[in-house]
């Protein structure tokens, strides 16, 4: 069996590879650029160069590799950036996601193509419409919203018109180690981790304090995505998430515990978004009764994982 996961050397991606190198009889192969990050590369994975934006690389390794299943998480998935770049991510995201798609459709070893939707396709959910299901309109608040409204939509397509098995999941947010710094997650744990350090000065800086997100652990999230390109329905998506919403407010209570740092709190409108998303919480039943799935990992786990992961790397 050979699985081909686009985005390998990012967060999720790299923790997909983690996960299937250790299933039985699974072979990984990933696509990277020539200028991805290497600090996550495994020599047990088969790199091949190549770039979603690019039909004919993709083509090329797909006849190369004949996958049996692609996991399709190569993005430009920090929201704030998709409002200063909202051309790239678009591009990046939907031309994407066609290019993969395109390519997927000529192979015959296929079995599953699984698109990582996202909770921002929801975007403004009023608070008696939480827990959010899959019925749930979409009113994406950002350009990475919308990108990833189009690349659900294309997902159902192409299994309409032409029987490709596409899975469609939309994760509300993940968290854990290797999450890129510039997360709210990741950027509280790192500060901490600086100050623990003695490197930086005991203050934190950041935007929108109550919105609510659910929260995922990564390594929770990953088996959830090996598990839908076995079990659930293509062309249709499916919510994962845990059911539970914190603040960042309380996010950054728990670092601050986990962490034992003393620190003063400021909010800095530098970090607001043009339209923030308020509240996100997943229900996702479907899921769950399709695959047997529950988030193992409890959140002050994830965090406190995510803490040591930056004080590892950053002494
Ligand atoms: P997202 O939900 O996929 O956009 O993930 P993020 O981790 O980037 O943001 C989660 C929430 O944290 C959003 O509502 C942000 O507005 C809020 N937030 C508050 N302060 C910050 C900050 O300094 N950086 C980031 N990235 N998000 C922040």
């Amino acid at each position: 069996m050979k699985a081909l996961i686009t985005g390998i050397t990012g967060f999720a991606g790299s923790h997909l590879a983690d996960f299937l190198i250790d299933e039985e009889g699974v072979e990984v192969h990933g696509i990277r650029r020539p200028r991805s990050r290497t600090e996550f590369l495994r020599y047990d994975v088969h790199y091949h160069e190549g770039d979603v934006t690019d039909l004919e690389s993709l083509q090329n390794i797909c006849d190369r590799v004949e996958p049996n299943f692609i996991f399709h998480l190569a993005a430009q998935s920090f929201v704030p950036f998709s409002w200063d770049a909202a051309q790239s991510t678009l591009s990046t995201n939907i031309i994407g996601t066609l290019n993969m798609l395109d390519a997927a459709c000529r192979l015959p070893s296929l079995r599953a193509i699984h698109l990582a939707g996202s909770s921002e396709e929801y975007g403004m959910v009023d608070p008696d419409e939480c827990p959010v299901t899959e019925l749930q309109p979409l009113r994406p608040l950002s350009p990475y919203g919308v990108s990833k409204v189009a690349t659900d939509l294309l997902g159902q397509q192409y299994q309409r018109s032409y029987g490709l098995n596409v899975i469609i999941t939309r994760a509300f947010n993940h968290t854990g180690p290797r999450r890129g710094e510039q997360f709210v997650t990741s950027k509280i744990a790192r500060q901490l981790a600086l100050i623990k350090l003695g490197k930086a000065e005991p203050v934190l800086t950041l935007g929108n304090l109550e919105a609510i997100r659910d929260f995922t652990d990564v390594r929770d999230m990953i088996k959830a995505y090996w598990l839908a390109v076995l079990h659930c329905e293509p062309g249709i998506p499916y919510n994962i998430g845990t059911g539970v919403g914190h603040t960042v407010e309380q996010v950054v209570c728990i670092l601050e515990k986990v962490s034992g740092v003393k620190f003063k709190l400021k909010q800095d409108s530098q970090f607001m978004r043009p339209s923030d998303v308020p509240r996100l919480i997943a229900n996702s039943t479907a899921f769950r009764n399709a695959t047997g799935w529950r988030p193992e990992i409890p959140f002050e786990q994830t965090l406190r994982d995510l803490f040591d992961y930056w004080v590892e790397r950053l002494k």
